[in-house]
């Protein structure tokens, strides 16, 4: 007897985990500099702490922003 692997296509979605919000970070990319900014909810709050940064610390004007979430995903109803 051999084994069978059943191939089926299956509609599923992805959206955001309900129980979760997308939190933005940011890191200063200027030679050594290890600063980050604290994760928020806010973006704004996360710009807004660069900018401080930049205000202290004159050439560290370049940031990598990350947004990240918790994504979920689910079976659409039907599917078999
Ligand atoms: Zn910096």
């Amino acid at each position: 007897m051999t084994a069978r692997t059943v191939l089926r296509f299956v509609a599923h979605r992805i959206k955001r985990h309900p129980n979760s919000e997308a939190t933005a970070s940011a890191r200063c990319l200027h030679g050594e500099c290890e600063w980050e900014a604290r994760p928020s909810t806010d973006v704004g709050h996360v710009d807004d702490q660069c900018m401080e940064h930049t205000g202290r610390n004159k050439d560290h004007a370049t940031f990598a922003r990350r947004f990240e979430d918790v994504a979920l995903v689910e079976r659409l109803e039907g599917s078999t």
